[in-house]
């Protein structure tokens, strides 16, 4: 079923979880290890990310190097679909332009569709770990925007082999990223809207936010946002913290503001353990105000922090 078919038909705030691909080696089971405790909460879906490959050097016998490309965390195809398989949940892949072909992101939509799979959150993925700024492969896709339109285009049958006359029709139900602190690289936030205003016209039919640590950041975006028009559900992303490095990690990697109440109580922990609790208070807390104000999903990066999760969870039910 359709993300937005769960939206509409709910009658109240819905839970989703996030997942990311084991690292390559481990067997699915570790992907159940993970949900099992987590689907007493009847998930209405489960994202599961994608990892572009890694440019890396490996030295050889002879003392040379030799570049390679590596996936570490391979599968997320196959996941969705043992995902849906196992416990019968709608499995949201995420597909990125970096590191695919035109022809290979159809190709993945294909699979994709034979599956079973009816969502797809497009995006643009960051730049390799190589370079210093995102570029699309070849014959790649640049922006989300131009991945979602390929989407649409195979929604309505249109194949990017020319010679494939009334292809079957896919039936994706598409989503985007959205930035309540507005995208890195964008130069305010009125012009990140502008191009999510511009997904959302080709076809986005909801937007899943980065993570915040201050819900009115979440408030003011989605006011702005349906100020410019964008009238989809805004579902916003929530991660717990749970150790001391995310206070520089998550502003550094993520480009997100920790609130000072919350960076304080993190700074006069003594370990990583009261850290944890800290960090969970203060999620059970956002996800209560947010849930009081009607969002249509509340959804959970997991991270490897299941129990967290479960944790916080378990106060909203
Ligand atoms: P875009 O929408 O393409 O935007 C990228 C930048 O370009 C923005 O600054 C935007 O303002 C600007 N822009 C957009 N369109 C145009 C245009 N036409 N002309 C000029 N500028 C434009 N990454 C992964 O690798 N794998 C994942 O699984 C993954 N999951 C994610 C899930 C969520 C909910 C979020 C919020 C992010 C996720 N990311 C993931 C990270 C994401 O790939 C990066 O944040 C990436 O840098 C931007 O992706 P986007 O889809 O927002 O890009």
């Amino acid at each position: 079923m359709k993300v937005i078919d769960h939206i509409k038909q709910a009658k109240d705030t819905l839970i989703s979880f996030e997942i990311l691909p084991p690292l390559k080696g481990k067997t699915i089971n570790s992907i159940y290890e993970h949900l099992d405790p987590l689907m007493e909460f009847k998930p209405s879906f489960i994202n599961v990310t994608y990892h572009r490959s890694e440019t890396m050097f490996k030295k050889k016998a002879d003392g040379t190097f030799e570049k390679v490309d590596i996936r570490k965390r391979p599968g997320t195809v196959g996941i969705c679909a043992a995902i849906m398989n196992h416990y019968r949940i709608d499995a949201v892949p995420h597909l990125i332009c970096g590191g695919f072909s035109k022809r290979e992101t159809e190709d993945a939509l294909i699979d994709l569709n034979f599956l079973g799979v009816d969502n797809v959150l497009v995006l643009r993925g960051d730049a390799a770990k190589n370079e210093s700024s995102f570029e699309p492969e070849p014959d790649g896709n640049r922006y989300a925007l131009d991945l979602l339109r390929q989407v649409v285009s195979l929604n309505h049958g249109i194949y990017i082999e020319e010679d494939i006359k009334n292809g079957s029709r896919t039936d994706f139900c598409i989503g985007v990223a959205g930035y309540p602190e507005k995208h890195f690289e964008a130069p305010n936030l009125d012009t990140d809207i502008m191009f999510l205003k511009a997904k959302v016209e080709a076809g986005a039919e909801y937007v899943t936010t980065q993570m915040f640590f201050d819900n009115q950041k979440y408030f003011d975006f989605v006011k702005a946002c349906r100020d410019n028009g964008i009238d989809v559900p805004i579902i916003p992303g929530l991660k717990p913290i749970t150790n001391r490095k995310q206070l520089s990690m998550l502003p550094k990697v993520f480009h997100v503001d920790l609130p000072m109440d919350l960076s304080n109580a993190i700074m006069k922990c003594k370990n990583d353990e009261e850290v944890e609790k800290v960090g969970t208070e203060w999620l059970i807390h956002q996800s209560k105000e947010l849930k009081s104000h009607g969002v249509p999903v509340l959804h959970y990066y997991t991270l490897g922090k299941p129990k967290v999760i479960f944790n916080i969870v378990r106060e909203l039910v």
